[in-house]
């Protein structure tokens, strides 16, 4: 059985300008039964939202640089662990 969930996000006002956000892309998202309907909301000024979207890019770059520098750190502690134990060994 099909059945939709709309989720209309709040109107947010832009938090750049403070314009109320218009409808932008709407997709759909496959849940087990049932599907999603997402509305983004954009800020009516393009320039604007050209903005907003750099610095919300800008935002999700910087998580996944410090998630793939924590992961490297891990890494190199793994590894100078093992070269000890091989110096150590050899
Ligand atoms: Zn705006």
């Amino acid at each position: 059985m099909d059945s939709a969930i709309l989720l209309i996000l709040m109107n947010n006002p832009c938090i750049r300008c403070g314009k109320p956000r218009i409808d932008g892309k709407t997709w759909k998202e496959k849940t087990a039964n049932s599907f999603i309907i997402h509305t983004q909301t954009i800020c009516p000024d393009k320039e604007c939202q050209k903005i907003v979207d750099k610095a919300t890019a800008d935002r999700i770059a910087k998580n996944e640089l410090m998630v793939k520098n924590k992961a490297d750190a891990k890494l190199a502690r793994e590894k100078a662990l093992a070269d000890s134990k091989i110096a150590a060994a050899g």
